[in-house]
Formats: structure tokens, C-alpha cells, sequence
């Protein structure tokens, strides 16, 4: 890759000394610079407003600017460049007053020579990288620790409204099925449907708290890719959207679950689309992939707007949206970046010098293959009917009352209990076909609850079904996986519970 010349500006009126540090820069750098000249403040700000220049020599003694606040200026206008100040001998305490002020280096005028210049050009463009990535390293660790503990109440909310949700969800599909002409018919499908929509926004939620990767397979990623823009291709051409991939050939497999990483390259390219279209009608949208070390990293760029400066440290917490109601959540970044987080790699955004912005994601290249969980029973199995006595241990009553409902409903004899000690009293005394067991309840909850069940019978554990607002925790998933029962998310639709419900009970017989 050839690399262009460094573009230093030069902002100085006296004409001998420009003169003499362009012999020097020639002497010593030759083609690896552009010297760009300025000999007053204003039109030297106006150069460095273009955005490429790499460094700047700043004299503080200019006509229209004199000092420390000229550096000051200079900074505020253009923060990423890399200063050296030049200044006389009897300004030095000015010199050092503009390094504390972010300057990377003085020199002082007939004391340089080109090899100092040199270096000191060199040094200061190294600083001023490393004092960059820094600013970004702990800005990513404070994303990362604000968003962790945003993360976990947003889970233990999310967890709570699982448990009414089914109330609602269970009983406007109940009274859906009951009855079509009793005119409340078009009320009851919009309360399903909307409680519906908030089922879905926790479950984003809880997949944001715990994006635990459900099954990492080896991965490749330029297929994962074409197949994301494939998806898109149809909005795209819709949209005047032109998409440019640049896959790196050779890229190798990393561990990775494919469900979710594909679902952030579908949130990043679905924002970049939007904000094209909105600001432009139209736009471009480039795709790469390379190897950098032991990395796997993609960037994905277009020339829409460019995230607003006073969002870039918001853009990446949960239900921050800077679009209209009805068309977006802020949740798919937030998504995006806990499952980054979770394959180890990370995910940051960046605006283009020449507009729009580029997300970059970085991937460990990892090896080996894990074979995906098998955690949660087929709810498409097909459901005999077999008539049973059920127990309902839940300390939620709304849960209770929809579960007894709709299994009565399928002529089996229902019993409900919240107290999950008394639960367990019963079934010294009473034998059932099927325990549904909530698995988070005050006192003993349903891992003791089953764990204890061989005190009474070993044989009890068989008839378990699990109910449970909590499959993204990795304490219950992985304790699901272990027990190999049956278990049934919050919220449920009824069709569900009836079909998870037969197959409890069959393999029960
Ligand atoms: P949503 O898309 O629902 O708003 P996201 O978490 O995906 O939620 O995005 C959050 C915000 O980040 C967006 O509302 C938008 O302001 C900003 N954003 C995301 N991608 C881009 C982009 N490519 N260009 C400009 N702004 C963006």
C-alpha cells in the first residue's frame, strides 16, 4: 500500500524562517512530506479546516494572533492535529505554557536543526496517536462499565414485566379463541399484538444484558457478509443505496456464533441505510474485511451524515434514538455491542473525515468448533392429547390463572399454588402428571425445589416443565441444560404451552 506524504502546515509570517525550515524538512524528509505554508492565523485556520493536514508548526508571534491563545485557537479548531510550537528565545515560558496546553513540542528558532526537526516532527505525530488510542481505550472502558451496570437493571426490570406480560399475552389470546363475534374481537388482537411488541422489546433487552452466544460454530465471515448484503439487496436498490464489498480472500474462520453476528452487521448496514436515505435519498455503502494480527476486522462505512458530535458518546446505550417513534428502538447497537463484547472483540464507531460514519468491528480469530447448545424443546412438535392432573407452582398469580385457564380448557385438572414450600408438602401427599415450575420465586425457588424433589421420589424430577422469564441468565441456562427438562420462556403464547405442555406429558407415559 503506498502511503501519501505527510501534510505539515507551516503557520509563520516570517519569510527567512520559512524558508529555512523548508531547506530542512527537504534535507531530511524529502518526498515523506507536503509543506503546506500559511503566513497569518486566519489563513492557516483555514487550511487546517480542510481536515488533512498531519501536524503543524505554529509560530505564536503572527500578525493577526499573538501567544498562548493562539495555540488555544488552533486546538479548539482542529483537536486531532499534532502542534510543535517555534517560538524566540526570550518566549520560551509561553512555549511551555502552550505544552501544557496539549502542544506536543517547542523548538526554539535558530537552535534547530534539521535533524532535530525531524525528529521532533516524528515524535510529536507518535504522541499524539498514542495519547488518541488512549482517549479511546478508556472511552471504550467507560462505555463498557456504564453499559454493564445499565445492563443489569434493564435485566432485572425486563425479568419483571415478563410475568404480567403473560397475564395479558394469555388472556387476550384465551378470549380470542372463545369467542369471534362478540364484537370486542379487534380490541382484544391490538392488546395481543402490543403486548406482543413489549415481549419483544425485553427479550431485546435481556439479550442486550446476557448476550451469552448460544451455539459458536466455526465461522466464516466474507460468507456471512455476502449473505447479510444479500438480504439487503432489494432495500438497498430501492433506496439508491450502492454497495461496495471488499472481502479479503484467504480471511480465516473464526469461532463465532452466526445467528448474532449477523445480527449486528443487519443493525449497523440497517442504520447506515436509513441515515443515507433520510439525509441524501441515496448513498454509498462500503464493506471490508481484512486480517490485522490476529484479528479478524470489518468496516463497515457510508457517506450519510455522520453521527452528531454530541452523540458519539450516547450512540451505544440502550433506547437512545435520534429517530422518529415507530422507527427505531435504540436497542440494536446496544445489542450489537454486548455481542461483540461476548465474542471478545469490540465494535466502535468512528466519523469520516469526508462525511458519514464507519463501524468497526474487530473478532479474535479463535479455532475449534463448539457445538451448538440444545437447550429448548421443539415447540413445533406436534401434541397428542392426553388427559392429566397438573400442578402449577408459580408465585405469580396472573401466570397461575392464564395456565389454569387455558390447560382446563384442554380437559386436564388444574392446580394452582404460589407458595413453592407448600408446593412441595403437596406432592408428598398427591401425585401429579406434570409439576409446572416457575423457576424464580421468593424462598425456595425452582432449582431447589427440583433438586429436593428425590426426598420424596427420584422419579418426580421426570415430570418437571419448567416456566421461566430468565433463559438469557447463564446460571438458569445452564442449569436447564443439565436438568434436560422441558422448560417454557416468558412470555408464552397459549398455543405454545398447550404444545410444550402434550409433550411433557408424552414423554411422561
Ligand atoms: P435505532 O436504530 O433504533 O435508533 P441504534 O442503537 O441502532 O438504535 O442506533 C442509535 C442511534 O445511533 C441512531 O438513532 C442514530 O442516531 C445513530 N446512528 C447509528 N448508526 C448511524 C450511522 N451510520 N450514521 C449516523 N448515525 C447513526
Amino acid at each position: 500500500m503506498s502511503k501519501r506524504p505527510i501534510n505539515i502546515l507551516l503557520i509563520e509570517d516570517n519569510p527567512g524562517d520559512t524558508r529555512l525550515i523548508r531547506e530542512m524538512l527537504r534535507e531530511t524528509m524529502g518526498a515523506e512530506i507536503n509543506l503546506i505554508c500559511a503566513d497569518r492565523l486566519s489563513q492557516g485556520l483555514q487550511r487546517l479546516a480542510k481536515g488533512d493536514i498531519d501536524l503543524l508548526l505554529l509560530d505564536l508571534s503572527l500578525p493577526d494572533g499573538h501567544g498562548l491563545p493562539v495555540c488555544v485557537e488552533v486546538q479548539e479548531r482542529a483537536p486531532e492535529v499534532p502542534i510543535i510550537v517555534l517560538t524566540g528565545l526570550d518566549d520560551e515560558t509561553v512555549a511551555v505554557k502552550a505544552l501544557r496546553n496539549g502542544a506536543q513540542d517547542y523548538l526554539v528558532k535558530g537552535q534547530v536543526d534539521s535533524r532535530l526537526l525531524t525528529r521532533s516532527i516524528h515524535y510529536a505525530i507518535e504522541r499524539k496517536q498514542a495519547e488518541k488510542r488512549e482517549k479511546q481505550l478508556q472511552q471504550e472502558l467507560n462505555l463498557s462499565s456504564r453499559l454493564a451496570s445499565i445492563g443489569s437493571l434493564a435485566a432485572g426490570i425486563a425479568h419483571e414485566i415478563n410475568n404480567p406480560l403473560v397475564g395479558v399475552i394469555g388472556f387476550s389470546q384465551i378470549l380470542l379463541a372463545k369467542d369471534s363475534t362478540n364484537g370486542i374481537r379487534k380490541e382484544l388482537t391490538i392488546i395481543n399484538d402490543n403486548a406482543q411488541r413489549v415481549a419483544n422489546i425485553v427479550k431485546n433487552v435481556l439479550t442486550f444484558a446476557n448476550p451469552k452466544p448460544r451455539g459458536k460454530e466455526s465461522t466464516d465471515i466474507n460468507t456471512l457478509i455476502r449473505q447479510v448484503v444479500e438480504i439487503h439487496a432489494y432495500e438497498m436498490k430501492t433506496n439508491n443505496i450502492e454497495s461496495r464489498v471488499d472481502l479479503m480472500a484467504g480471511l480465516p474462520r473464526t469461532l463465532a456464533d452466526y445467528n448474532q453476528i449477523q445480527q449486528v452487521m443487519l443493525n449497523i448496514i440497517a442504520n447506515a441505510v436509513q441515515e443515507m436515505k433520510k439525509a441524501n435519498g441515496r448513498g454509498k455503502l462500503s464493506i471490508t474485511t481484512r486480517q490485522i494480527d490476529n484479528n479478524i476486522q470489518i468496516l463497515i462505512s457510508d457517506d450519510g451524515p455522520g453521527i452528531a458530535k454530541h452523540n458519539t458518546d450516547k450512540i451505544f446505550d440502550p433506547f437512545f434514538t435520534t429517530k422518529d417513534p415507530g422507527e427505531g428502538t435504540g436497542l440494536g447497537l446496544s445489542i450489537s455491542y454486548s455481542i461483540i463484547k461476548e465474542h471478545h472483540g469490540r465494535l466502535y464507531a468512528r466519523n469520516n473525515r469526508n462525511g458519514g460514519a464507519t463501524f468497526t468491528i474487530k473478532l479474535p480469530i479463535v479455532g475449534g468448533t463448539e457445538k451448538p447448545e440444545q437447550v429448548e424443546a421443539d415447540a413445533d412438535e406436534p401434541g397428542i392429547s392426553v388427559k392429566a392432573r397438573i400442578l402449577v407452582v408459580d408465585d405469580e398469580p396472573s401466570v397461575c390463572q392464564v395456565v389454569k385457564h387455558a390447560l382446563s380448557n384442554d380437559g386436564h385438572e388444574v392446580e394452582t399454588i404460589s407458595d413453592a414450600a407448600a408446593a412441595f408438602e403437596r406432592l408428598r401427599e398427591k401425585r401429579y402428571n406434570l409439576i409446572l415450575l416457575d423457576i424464580k420465586m421468593p424462598g425456595m425457588g425452582g432449582m431447589e425445589f427440583y433438586n429436593r424433589l428425590p426426598e420424596i421420589a427420584f422419579s418426580l424430577r421426570g415430570r418437571v416443565m419448567f416456566m421461566t422469564g430468565d433463559t438469557v441468565n447463564s446460571e438458569t441456562r445452564a442449569f436447564l441444560q443439565n436438568s434436560k427438562a422441558i422448560y417454557i420462556g416468558k412470555p408464552f403464547e397459549i398455543r405454545q404451552l398447550k404444545q410444550l405442555t402434550n409433550k411433557a406429558l408424552t414423554r411422561n407415559h
